[in-house]
């Protein structure tokens, strides 16, 4: 449902220059949830061929730090990047094969679990990763 007209309203919602590497790393981030940098610039370049990497990189970090991508980073993974952003989502994160699936906000909205001493701090959000098996590999564990 997110044509190229959206992804340039959401650049001009938050001030941002609406550019072709922008619009395609916007695009390969919606259609590839959770992809790491390199899933990404490969994606960007089956459609774009002459961004460079430098191009990727800088519009994974302009677009995350305008709140347009989120960045995820489990323990021992590299970072990956989704466009569902600002629900306070969570993450299952496989230990077997590095999978990662959504899992809606237990509470709904930020920061969610409220911390047993907060010690002065304004806190607004709660990272929960939820680490275990994904289905394939508790199943090829099982015997
Ligand atoms: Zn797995
Ligand atoms: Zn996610």
């Amino acid at each position: 449902m997110s044509t190229a007209t959206e992804f340039q309203q959401m650049l001009r919602g938050v001030s941002l220059r609406v550019t072709a590497p922008r619009i395609a790393v916007l695009s390969a981030v919606h259609d590839h949830p959770h992809a790491d940098t390199d899933s990404i610039i490969r994606a960007v370049r089956s459609r774009l061929s002459a961004v460079s990497h430098q191009a990727v990189y800088d519009s994974l970090r302009v677009l995350t730090a305008a709140g347009l991508l989120r960045c995820i980073q489990p323990s021992g993974s590299v970072a990956r990047y989704e466009t569902r952003v600002g629900d306070n989502h969570h993450h299952l994160v496989c230990r077997g094969c590095g999978s990662i699936a959504d899992v809606d906000c237990a509470v709904g909205e930020a920061p969610c679990l409220t911390a047993s001493d907060e010690r002065g701090f304004a806190v607004d959000e709660a990272e929960v990763i939820y680490w275990g098996m994904c289905p394939d590999c508790a199943a090829s564990h099982a015997d």
